[in-house]
């Protein structure tokens, strides 16, 4: 085995005054802190794993900094060497959505990074599909169950007549009846499902099942001229639509007959497909975090930080969300961003955020977990500090509202505003055009699509060692001085071409291991 290893504080920049501690099980009071960010130091508490020092004495009211900006205030004398724990600190108040720097920062000089390639299906849109899917789109959940089992006899009977389709996947949600469907919040879940079933992986087959008596009609889920790419309506044969209510089913087999039936013609296009050489400039990577730890700003997220920026280097679009795990941060955002027209973007769907969260008689402040805490995140300030790492450093290129679509030429950095609830933030990129998805956690989670790969990415070895079977890429060894953040980004760009070409699967997908589609919906249920 190998001998216990040195103690190891990390600090994230020369002017903070709190490092973390990054040894496994923590560090026992007593500790003396060899040469690092905090020599000489003896730890007066025991510090559990990912938590905070003091590196010196902090006053009362004292900010405490980390990541060069103050992550909370401090409630009381805190001596060097003492734990600073969550209970410790105030946090500071949110910045006010006002005299913000607009796309003041200058974009750094970034060189394109051309030559690289993955193998995809091309759309007739220009999007490009990592797997090749059949999807059926439904438009209320009361259809669900109807649904499954038709996916499961498609797979059995189907499937191996038509070999080059990966998968079938039924698009379930809870939406679709007893909503307030014409109230101003209702576009959001409606234009979502409308851009799920557009998503490049499903080729451009659209087929729809619906009840028959439910709210969202299938024609206002999809209205003429919805679709960017074919519609069997422009041959004047309607919308691809099984409807359960139709007359002319007699008895549940019927149904699920006729979604077979009208399965066909699509499996037969799809399994025409086949994989072609793109350009890297084809990914859509949507990148979000669930289950934080003090690592996930240390390790995981500056690593898919400097894959992000490779990706846009490369031409790719990178999204990235979590309206809540940024708002701390939005003067990094405004400033960052590349006009001013796109710095009041940010600006508008934060605002309307937090007015949404008022509504509700809450603040960003909602958003930390008790496992975010027992990891180390004392608060919001300093996990949005942490999680905004993930978009790189480029300039932002555009902003999306929630369930909006990506246009063509929405290239390069893109801020996708959504909630920051892992399902949600994964169905709104679905949405959004997503074709790889790179999610980074330090508790742990076992999350996956069915839609699109998601790529998981474990802050600490300790985690990647016992969940060996459902992280992919180990970001832990960062911490442990075994890789630079530099190396293990370039590392996870060449895993994503890889998984993007159908080269490798990740965990998540060779498990089958499928989180619902979860719609965002702030509008009124009746
Ligand atoms: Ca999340």
């Amino acid at each position: 085995m190998s001998s216990t290893p040195a103690p190891l504080a990390i600090r994230m920049h020369p002017a903070d005054n709190v490092a973390i501690i990054a040894n496994d099980g923590g560090l026992p009071a007593g500790t003396c802190m060899p040469a690092g960010a905090a020599t000489g130091l003896v730890l007066r508490d025991k510090v559990p794993q990912g938590h905070k020092v003091a590196l010196v004495d902090l006053a009362a009211g004292q900010a405490v900094i980390r990541y060069n900006v103050p992550v909370g205030f401090a409630r009381q004398a805190i001596a060097a060497g003492s734990w600073v724990h969550e209970r410790l600190l105030d946090i500071p108040p949110a910045r006010e959505l006002k005299d913000l720097p607009m796309a003041t920062l200058e974009a750094p000089a970034m060189e394109a990074l051309p030559g690289y390639t993955f193998e995809g299906y091309v759309n007739r849109d220009g999007s490009v599909g990592t797997r090749n899917l059949l999807a059926i789109t439904t438009t209320v959940q009361c259809v669900a169950g109807v649904v499954k089992i038709a996916a499961e006899r498609i797979e059995r009977e189907l499937l191996p007549l038509y070999p080059n389709v990966d998968g079938v996947v039924g698009l379930e949600h809870s939406y679709g009846c007893g909503v307030a469907i014409d109230a101003p919040g209702a576009e959001i879940p409606i234009r979502t499902l409308r851009h799920i079933s557009l998503n490049p992986n499903f080729g451009g087959e659209v087929l729809v099942v619906s009840l028959g008596c439910e709210k969202l009609q299938p024609d206002r889920l999809l209205p003429p001229g919805s679709f960017p790419i074919q519609d069997s309506r422009d041959e004047g044969k309607g919308l691809d639509l099984v409807c359960l209510q139709d007359d002319a089913h007699v008895g549940l087999m019927s149904m699920i007959d006729s979604i077979l039936e009208r399965a066909k013609p699509h499996l037969a296009r799809l399994n025409a497909r086949r994989r072609q050489s793109v350009p890297a400039s084809a990914l859509v990577v949507g990148v979000q975090c669930g289950g934080s730890d003090a690592f996930s700003g240390v390790t995981a997220n500056p690593a898919v930080g400097h894959m992000a920026d490779l990706i846009v280097r490369a031409g790719g679009t990178v999204m990235f969300s979590e309206n809540t795990e940024v708002r701390d941060a939005v003067e990094q955002l405004t400033s960052r961003a590349a006009t001013p027209a796109v710095a009041e973007d940010i600006v508008r769907e934060l605002a309307w955020y937090d007015q949404y969260l008022e509504r509700g008689r809450v603040d960003r402040t909602a958003n930390t977990t008790p496992g975010n805490k027992a990891g180390g995140l004392s608060n919001i300030a300093e996990k949005a500090m942490g999680s905004i790492i993930k978009s790189g450093s480029s300039a932002i290129s555009s902003v999306l509202s929630p369930g909006e679509k990506l246009k063509a030429d929405q290239k390069g950095l893109v801020f996708a505003a959504t909630p920051a609830s892992d399902f949600i933030c994964g169905t709104l990129q679905l949405a959004a055009g997503m074709n790889v998805h790179v999610f980074t956690t330090g508790r742990g989670t076992p999350y996956g699509l069915a839609e699109v790969p998601v790529i998981k990415v474990a802050t600490r070895t300790d985690l990647a060692r016992r969940w060996h079977d459902l992280m992919d890429i180990n970001a832990g060894r960062i911490a442990d001085g075994q890789a630079s953040i530099e190396e293990l980004g370039l590392e996870l760009f060449h895993f994503v071409l890889d998984v993007a070409s159908g080269r490798k699967k990740t965990w998540a997908e060779q498990w089958k291991l499928h989180n619902a589609l979860v719609l965002f919906n702030p509008a009124p249920i009746t």
